[in-house]
């Protein structure tokens, strides 16, 4: 089985004088490609021990770079810039400057876990793939990811009510991540999902009425009641203090 491998040599360490002779001899150009020498001094012995905080990565240590878990990569296949095998090699180095040189990629882990299957040491190589994203997002490297924006706010609601609104959490999630909600009604889409939800099967048969009268009136009426009453689930005052504080505690613990 092939090795996919990645170069550690970047481009502007290699050197190469066009014209060049040694001792009478002519070695122009390639004969006389040098590198410069590298020195790391900026790694973090304790990056490895931090990663394995994250859920999923728990086995990190293990991985002997067998490279089997990138020669399998979904994504590896689109873009050979997407190696598994060498940011684990990268996050057991604590090379984290190395590691942010991808960080615009690594998140594209679509969670297929061929690596996972094949990983003979059961690294769970998906799982530091995730780990890494999310260290990234959480030390600030990165934008936020629309999934986090999202859990924010569903865990904002849970928290402060102790209920969910489905429709308050769309609305928000849209907002915060800067989707434009008039514009998705003109565009048609959010007429299709109203559609969907609503027995769309009946209006593309032709049956208007019937089509209307499942739409779920009452429960649209309940759904702009609550995005404007904000109700609360009974006696939640202080049960919502308590689960802030666990939060709280665990991210401490997590991310320090
Ligand atoms: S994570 Fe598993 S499959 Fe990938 S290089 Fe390490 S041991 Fe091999
Ligand atoms: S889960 Fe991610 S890293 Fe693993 S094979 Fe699929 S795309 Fe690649």
């Amino acid at each position: 089985m092939a090795i996919h491998e990645k170069t550690l040599i970047d481009p502007s360490r290699l050197i190469t004088s066009d014209t060049l002779v040694v001792d009478g001899v002519d070695v122009s150009g390639h004969w006389n490609t040098m590198i410069l020498p590298r020195t790391l001094k900026e790694y973090d012995d304790g990056f490895e021990a931090h990663i394995k905080e994250y859920a999923g990565a728990e086995n990190v240590h293990r991985c002997w770079q067998c490279g089997s878990c990138t020669n399998s990569c979904t994504m590896y296949a689109q873009n050979t810039d997407f190696n598994p095998r060498y940011w684990i090699y990268l996050t057991r180095l604590g090379l984290k400057d190395e590691i942010l040189k991808d960080k615009d990629i690594i998140w594209q882990c679509v969670s297929c876990n061929k690596c996972t299957n094949i990983c003979p040491k059961d690294v769970r190589p998906e799982g530091v793939m995730k780990a890494l994203a999310h260290w990234i997002e959480a030390e600030g490297f990165g934008e936020k990811s629309n999934s986090t924006i999202f859990d924010e706010e569903f865990a904002r609601q849970c928290i402060a009510r102790g209920r969910i609104e489905d429709s308050e959490v769309m609305t928000n999630f849209y907002k915060n991540t800067n989707q434009d909600i008039k514009e998705m009604a003109l565009n048609g889409w959010l007429g299709i999902f109203v559609a969907r939800m609503n027995k769309w099967t009946e209006l593309r048969n032709g049956n208007i009425w019937k089509f209307i009268t499942r739409t779920p009136i009452m429960h649209s009426l309940h759904m702009g009641y609550s995005m404007f009453f904000k109700p609360k689930t009974k006696s939640w005052g202080h049960t919502g203090e308590v689960l802030s504080q666990y939060v709280k505690e665990q991210k401490e613990l997590a991310h320090g």
